[in-house]
């Protein structure tokens, strides 16, 4: 809805309070210069429950006279002209209550509010010296007003903005903005306008949240605004959930804007409390007992502590879950590398199978094409191994498989990678290892196997073996074929076989790239 439309149907809207007739004639007369105490006396007077409830309070602890004030005249002349007037506007407005329409919004609350910062502007007031103003209490009082109207009129939405808002006072402005177009501020300013309201009430209104914005040339409205927008911080700090962040900002503003010091602040703090008490108690308002502001500080403090403790206390335990997670997650990375390398392990020798070899050449292979290194394959085969089976049984056999494949990798730089092949065939891929030194490595292999003495209880056993290499020296036209090299391993262990065995024969990947 359209500003000026919503304006349009508060003002016509049945729900609009309409003003207590006394209220307005009071207000009307807030702008009569000639108006006289006893002009006061006879409007208030008019209304018999209203100057009972007047002559109750003039007659309170409150204001402790020696003598009973028993007329309204002579109310006006103990309590002051501002006192009365303001009493029996207070009175009036607090007549205005919720219209059955919505059971969600406390209207209670909003009046004990709205005399609490009544209360609290009027103390705040009292600390600037020679600063009179007369309806500061009453626009302390009707500050609001505008959230009232907004309330009365539209129920339903008004309820979505308190919910939303919750605790947090200062979101109450934008919720509004946000569901309505307009805020409390600008209702309660127009509503109050067309009541007549004189500009020392209406100022206050427009302005309580932005007292900066407030450029009239009224100085006593311009100060109201000023007291009122404090007043509703030092609310803030007795009923919102962070009077902490509360209490800093009103010390703070205090200072700045009323350069109040803070011996002052601190009397504002210390009286507030019972003031608003007080100030209820005698508008006839139930509310529970407000606790002083050191009490409710203490308590916040003690709140934070904890909920620091509780984060403190979480962050511990987050910590501790977390190093369990990672002992677990190491646990099964070592399980899982345990559980692989068993997929990858010959059951009898223990060193590396003929699937893993694979793999690993695979890898080898890729690594050699892209890095230009050479590559060289060892291919061992145990010579006339059916024979010494069948001399000394198969589990000497085993027994000599197991030690053989010790004495090689005994032999072998920790970067080469043996595997059994099959059978009594071994495989050694020597990475980054050109031809010369790929022959001697497998010399060196052949000499100790060839003097290695295998033993069990029965009988001390000598076995030999021949070993063919491929070898191959990365050039450019040429790209490297896993099988190919394999092949010719295999070719030149055959002629290390065919040339009386216990020897070692090397081959290029082929004819052509080993001469080229
Ligand atoms: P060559 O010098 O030509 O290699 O003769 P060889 O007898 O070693 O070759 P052949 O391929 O004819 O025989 C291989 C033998 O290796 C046959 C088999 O009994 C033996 N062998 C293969 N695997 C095992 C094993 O796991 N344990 C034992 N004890 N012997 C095995
Ligand atoms: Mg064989
Ligand atoms: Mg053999």
């Amino acid at each position: 809805m359209k500003k000026d439309a919503l304006l349009a149907a508060v003002l016509s809207s049945d729900d609009l309070p309409s003003l207590p007739t006394v209220a307005a004639k009071l207000i009307s007369m807030m702008s009569d210069e000639d108006a006289s105490l006893n002009d006061i006396a006879d409007v208030v007077s008019m209304d018999v429950a209203l100057s009972a409830k007047i002559l109750k309070v003039a007659n309170s602890a409150y204001y402790s006279f020696p003598q009973k004030v028993d007329s309204m005249t002579r109310a006006v002349s103990m309590l002051g002209l501002n006192a009365v007037r303001s009493l029996a506007l207070s009175f009036s407005f607090l007549t205005i209550k919720g219209n059955g329409k919505s059971e969600q919004i406390d209207f209670e609350t909003f009046w004990h509010r709205s005399v609490a910062a009544a209360v609290c502007s009027d103390l705040i007031l009292k600390q600037l010296p020679g600063t009179a103003n007369d309806s500061v209490f009453i626009s302390g009082l009707l500050h609001n007003i505008g959230q009232l109207v907004l309330a009365r009129t539209f129920p339903e939405d008004y309820e979505i903005v308190l919910a939303s808002v919750e605790d947090n006072v200062d979101e109450l402005q934008s919720a509004e903005l946000t569901l309505f177009g307009v805020d409390h501020c600008f209702i309660g300013y127009e509503v109050a306008k067309h009541w007549g309201f004189p500009p020392s009430l209406l100022l206050p209104i427009r302005y309580h949240h932005s007292p900066k914005e407030c450029t009239d040339d009224d100085l006593n409205a311009k100060l109201a605004t000023q007291v009122i927008y404090l007043a509703d911080l030092l609310l803030n700090i007795l009923y919102s959930s962070r009077p902490d962040i509360y209490h800093e900002q009103f010390n703070r503003e205090a200072r700045e804007i009323l350069d109040i010091d803070q011996t002052q602040i601190e009397s504002i703090l210390e009286e507030a409390p019972t003031l608003i008490d007080e100030a209820g108690a005698n508008f006839g308002l139930n509310a529970p007992e407000t606790r002083p502001i050191q009490e409710i500080l203490q308590a916040a403090n003690a709140r934070l502590t904890q909920l620091n403790l509780d984060y403190d206390q979480m962050n511990k335990e987050l910590v501790k879950a977390h190093r369990a997670l990672e002992r677990l997650t190491e646990e099964l990375q070592r399980k899982n590398a345990l559980l692989d390398d068993l997929a990858n392990i010959d059951g009898l020798t223990e060193i590396y199978n003929h699937r893993y070899f694979q793999t690993a050449l695979d890898k080898e292979v890729s690594r050699v094409t892209r890095k230009k290194v050479p590559l060289s394959l060892i291919l061992i085969d145990i010579d006339h191994f059916k024979r010494f089976n069948d001399n000394h049984g198969h589990q000497v056999g085993d027994l000599v498989l197991r030690e053989f494949s010790r004495v090689l990798g005994a032999n072998l730089r920790g970067y080469d990678t043996l595997a059994r092949y099959g059978g009594e065939e071994f495989v050694v891929i020597l990475a980054e290892t050109a031809g010369q030194e790929a022959f001697r490595v497998a010399e060196k292999l052949r000499v100790a196997v060839e003097s290695y003495v295998f033993e069990d209880d029965q009988d001390k056993y000598r076995v030999t073996a021949s070993f063919g290499i491929t070898c191959f020296t990365p050039a450019d036209s040429m790209s490297l074929d896993k099988t190919q090299l394999i092949k010719e391993a295999d070719n030149a262990l055959y002629d290390a076989k065919a040339q009386g065995r216990n020897q070692v024969v090397i081959h290029g990947v082929s004819k052509a790239s080993w001469r080229g």
